[in-house]
């Protein structure tokens, strides 16, 4: 049961191989979150077995029960968008929040990690792509959240995360992994209190190689992993 997980995480490292021999990067510098959020913890058992050892989570409740079944053998990261009245329930618990995209959670992050006495790394996840629909704070926004930050001591923000539209074509979103990169390196070029800029976390299942070759510190990929996948065995 599950074992095409193994062969998926096999395959998968090999395309990030050959993607970071592409852009002459290193593979040991991504960092990859393996998405957990469609499997239970026999998922989760079976990829920490071929060395996964960060899983991403994008509802509070999933992430708490995994979290606690886990109990520290593993980190989880909050990849899904989060309500503030939620927020409590895992300051301290994840190891990197990916979503964070308005001053007010920014606020209450700070207020929910100043009561337990931890530092939260979180990224700020931009909407580079300018999707209404979509989550993600404005540039000009988080500038905001940037400087509003300065005064915070309990939340350090570690970088950027985006999500790329979806496209038939990988290379049709190029362009946004690059405009993030560029806006990260922008801003790391300043110097902000409480603001490290060490990753830009990009790509999923569809995009990952592009985000790679674009410079994608971290990468969440789910489906590619968790899924069984029978595209090979339709080569008639
Ligand atoms: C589900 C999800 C992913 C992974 O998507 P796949 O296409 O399954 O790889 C990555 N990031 C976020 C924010 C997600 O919600």
């Amino acid at each position: 049961m599950k074992s095409y997980i193994g062969e998926n995480i096999s395959s998968l490292r090999k395309q990030i191989g050959d993607a970071c021999g592409r852009a002459g990067r290193d593979p040991s510098e991504i960092i990859l979150v393996a998405v957990s959020k469609t499997v239970g913890t026999a998922g989760i058992e079976e990829a920490i077995k071929f060395g996964c050892r960060d899983f991403g989570e994008n509802r509070v409740a999933d992430f708490m029960e995994k979290y606690e079944y886990f109990n520290g053998r593993v980190a989880f990261h909050m990849i899904g968008h989060l309500q503030t009245n939620k927020v409590k329930n895992i300051i301290g618990r994840a190891k990197l929040i990916h979503s964070v995209d308005s001053t007010r959670l920014l606020e209450e992050i700070e207020k929910r990690a100043a009561a337990i006495g931890v530092v939260q790394d979180i990224l700020i996840q931009v909407d580079v792509a300018g999707e209404e629909s979509k989550f993600g704070a404005s540039e000009k926004e988080m500038m905001e959240m940037i400087e509003q930050n300065e005064g915070n001591s309990h939340v350090r923000i570690r970088g950027l995360m985006t999500m790329a539209p979806v496209a038939d074509d990988p290379d049709e979103v190029r362009w946004v992994f690059r405009k993030l990169r560029d806006v990260f390196i922008d801003t790391r070029r300043k110097t902000f209190y409480n603001t490290v800029m060490d990753y830009t976390s990009m790509g999923m299942s569809n995009d990952f190689a592009v985000a790679i070759e674009e410079g994608a510190d971290i990468i969440r990929v789910g489906s590619l992993i968790f899924h069984e996948n029978t595209k090979d065995e339709i080569t008639i």
